[in-house]
């Protein structure tokens, strides 16, 4: 199965995509994860990665697409989260599954309002080792899991929040037509708990 997760930045598609795996025994491809594994060397390439992230930018399509090209080689049992993130990766995406045989199954829309995600914004805090995501209203706390004290994204700022939403809408929201037209598009309500929303995605990919 391929499903791809699309919503607007700081929804919950991290957190959603977490729970998807739990449940279905799927593998987590999230564009941004990898682009921040990236951004932990200091060689030119990683800092002009860090730059654009930082500033809430795309990253360029052909360097996405090469990651995504090295991560599906092997699994064709996936969830993208954070990816595609334009037409232009969509329509590449499209080449390069038929290539291999493979095709996408389920595109899930998590709608929420922007208004709402603001306010996410100022209490979310991540984890450094393995990107899980939390929501503190103060700071000082560890990871669930990993035991390492968690952190703020340099983008998880209401001024770059701005920018980023603004880049979804540019960028991101016209996918959304592009898969309904191929009837593979479900809308889910992502205003909820994370089991709320967890639910209403369950509803979809159904019980497996
Ligand atoms: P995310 O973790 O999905 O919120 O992504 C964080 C940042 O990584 C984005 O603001 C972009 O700068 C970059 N990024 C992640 N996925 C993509 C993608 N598919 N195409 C271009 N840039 C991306």
């Amino acid at each position: 199965m391929n499903l791809i997760l699309i919503a607007p930045p700081a929804a919950g598609k991290g957190t959603q995509s977490e729970l998807i795996c739990n449940s279905y025994n799927i593998n987590h491809i999230s564009t941004g994860d990898l682009l921040r594994e990236i951004t932990k060397k200091n060689d030119e390439f990683s800092l002009s990665v860090k730059e654009k992230m930082e500033k809430g930018l795309l990253i360029s399509d052909d360097i996405i697409l090469k990651l995504i090209k090295d991560e599906i080689i092997n699994s064709n049992n996936n969830i993208f989260d954070g990816f595609p993130r334009n037409l232009e990766q969509a329509k590449a995406f499209d080449l390069m599954l038929k290539e291999i045989n493979q095709k996408i199954d389920y595109v899930i829309y998590m709608d929420i309002d922007k208004e709402i995600l603001e306010k996410r914004i100022s209490s979310r805090y991540v984890c450094p080792n393995c990107n899980s995501v939390y929501s503190f209203n103060e700071p000082d706390h560890e990871c669930s899991k990993c035991s390492v004290k968690l952190i703020k994204r340099k983008d998880d700022t209401l001024e770059v929040y701005e920018n980023r939403y603004k880049v979804y809408e540019e960028s991101t929201k016209p996918i959304i037509n592009y898969y309904k037209n191929q009837g593979v598009l479900y809308c889910v309500d992502a205003d909820g708990s994370k089991e709320e929303v967890f639910a209403n995605i369950k509803k979809v990919i159904g019980e497996i």
